[in-house]
């Protein structure tokens, strides 16, 4: 009897702890996996003279944590700058205002009346103000450009409340968000004209036409978004396209005075959504509208729900065309998987990084250079050799995004380190396998917020055995790929190349041997040449090094180790044996 009772007890025990899992270990959601849940009303009247949004906002916030909440957690982004935008005039819970609330830095905290218990709503009502301010920082997401607006972070926005409690990260204009899954009815008021496209369709389902909008009333609803932004001018041309999708069509919205703009971004943009709907077989393109938004400015490009703030004009066309992809790559990461970026952009900007390359190849952005040899050189500084600037100590892909030195660093590492690193895996699981474990982690993680480790998690589970000797030198270590040849010999009639890793990240081990013939502007060509490829797996043991054998060659011959499609410091070394006197150690000229 007691070893009975002591099993129902330990089976309890397994079953209660497995009930309460959040994260599972395979990396999927757990079984107690919950999600906090705001559902905003908001009505704004837009005053785009003067560029003030003045609104009232009524939130309904559900408590599904196991925890009971005392106090609500806003995020106020764009009081990063020197000025607040934010003017918060009060704070009800029903007719009464909160007990307090106080605003410091990026965040708003209001007490609540009683506590939230868990499974309880509670609905707080805020009036504010939203003021455009002037600036040319280059760094902008959104703001005011020729008349015309994009608005983002614009309203009071619950922050999210998830495993770690709330998400209490500064937002200091360098980093990106972490948004809550919400409902969204939004009604704006504009005048003179201005006509707005929204994150979504409007609320009866079609698609916003200003012609027709005599009152400037625009009324949006939007379900199940992660964000909220829309964007309001009244002299930009828009161009409308409809782009197939497995799950209906979506309509391209491209807003832009400058016929170059439009001609950059609309060609990529319809062949990335087509793209990338066979790589996400098993989640339905997230929007039903995409608008691309031409700021005129150089900012680069930022993300929002079905939208994306565009400045690059004075790009070349590949670049502009790389940086439309990128954003809507976003589209995936973070707003189909909510992955936090305040801590951990790594894992969104590495997959806006992967993604282009996965629906379009190698030549993604510079057709004189192959993709992954440019992200290497970008990760490397912008010489292509080590960057002294970049903080290496702290060039580890793990670093919480709020926390680097520079842009420069977080550029390096969050946005080029961590694509090498989903490409080198890729290569570790093959693509067949890693294709479908991203479908299924995305999938699973759809209006979630998974984190990093739940992701190589989902590596190790698809991987099926100890996968530390990857991750850890990728993920948690600051070096760089480096491989060279230490030894060119000849040993029981074989000759052998053996290859050194000296920072023990692992990479593929590419080798061609042979008799060199002629040298042009393509670089080398090999006669009588042999060519090995190792996946990164050759790394597996931890050996520093790894020896390849092939048959006697005539001298002279030439090994040249590596390729551009291979991260490492020293590839395309070539070196040349004309007799069996060259053999042995070799010291590299670095
Ligand atoms: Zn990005």
């Amino acid at each position: 009897m007691r070893k009975i009772s002591l099993l129902t007890i330990f089976l309890l025990l397994v079953c209660v702890s497995q009930a309460q899992e959040y994260r599972a270990k395979n990396g999927m959601p757990g079984p107690g996996y919950w999600q906090n849940k705001p559902s905003y009303n908001i009505k704004a009247d837009f005053n785009t003279q003067d560029g003030v949004i003045t609104a009232s906002e009524s939130v309904t916030y559900t408590n599904n944590s196991p925890q009971t909440l005392t106090e609500i957690v806003f995020n106020l982004y764009e009081n990063y700058k020197e000025q607040s935008p934010f003017e918060i005039r009060s704070i009800r819970q029903g007719k009464k205002p909160v007990p307090e609330f106080k605003i410091e830095g990026t965040k708003m905290t209001a007490k609540l009346k009683k506590p939230l218990a868990s499974g309880a709503s509670v609905t707080l009502n805020i009036d504010y103000t939203f003021r455009f301010l002037q600036s040319n920082s280059s760094h902008n997401r959104s703001g005011k450009y020729e008349g015309s607006y994009f608005v983002g972070y614009w309203y009071p926005q619950i922050a999210v409340y998830d495993d770690n409690g709330w998400d209490m990260v500064n937002h200091t204009g360098t980093e990106e968000f972490y948004y809550e899954l919400a409902d969204y009815d939004v009604d704006i008021k504009t005048h003179d004209n201005y006509y707005v496209y929204a994150s979504v369709p409007t609320a009866d389902g079609t698609i916003p036409d200003y012609k027709a909008n005599a009152d400037n009333n625009w009324h949006f609803v939007a379900n199940g978004f992660f964000d909220f932004s829309f964007a309001a001018s009244k002299d930009m041309k828009v161009t409308k396209d409809v782009v197939p999708s497995a799950s209906g069509e979506v309509q391209l919205v491209i807003m832009s005075r400058d016929g170059n703009f439009i001609k950059d971004t609309r060609e990529p943009a319809k062949s990335f959504i087509r793209g990338i709907q066979p790589i996400f077989s098993k989640i339905a393109f997230p929007y039903k509208q995409i608008v691309l938004f031409d700021n005129g400015r150089q900012s680069g490009g930022m993300e929002f729900p079905g939208m994306v703030n565009l400045g690059i004009r004075w790009m070349d066309d590949e670049s502009s065309q790389f940086v439309v992809c990128h954003e809507l790559a976003h589209q995936y990461a973070p707003f189909v998987a909510g992955f936090n970026q305040a801590r951990e952009g790594f894992m969104d900007e590495g997959f806006a990084m992967l993604l282009p390359y996965l629906v379009k190849g190698r030549d993604v952005i510079h057709s004189k250079s192959n993709y992954v040899d440019f992200c290497y050189m970008e990760m490397m500084g912008p010489t292509g050799e080590l960057d002294e600037s970049v903080n290496y100590t702290e060039g580890v892909v793990f670093t919480p995004s709020y926390s680097f030195a520079s842009s420069r660093d977080y550029n390096s590492i969050s946005y080029h380190k961590s694509f090498l690193a989903l490409y080198m895996m890729r290569e570790v699981l093959g693509a067949d396998k890693f294709g479908n474990m991203i479908n299924d982690f995305f999938a699973a993680w759809a209006g979630k917020h998974p984190k990093a480790e739940d992701f190589l998690n989902a590596v190790r589970t698809a991987y099926g055995d100890n996968l530390d000797w990857f991750i850890n030198p990728w993920y948690y270590q600051p070096k760089r790929p480096d491989l060279s040849i230490a030894e060119c010999g000849q040993k029981d009639g074989k000759y052998f190349v053996k290859v050194r890793n000296d920072n023990g990240i692992p990479v593929p081990v590419k080798l061609i041997v042979g008799n060199k013939f002629k040298e042009d502007d393509c670089g080398f060509r090999f006669c009588n040449d042999k060519h090995f490829y190792f996946t990164p797996e050759v790394w597996k043991s931890g050996d520093e090094f790894f020896t390849i054998e092939f048959d006697e060659l005539e001298f002279p011959f030439f090994v040249r180790l590596g390729c551009d499609e291979i991260p490492d410091q020293t590839y395309n070394s070539l070196l040349e044996f004309k007799s069996e006197e060259d053999f042995g150690p070799i010291v590299e000229k670095k």
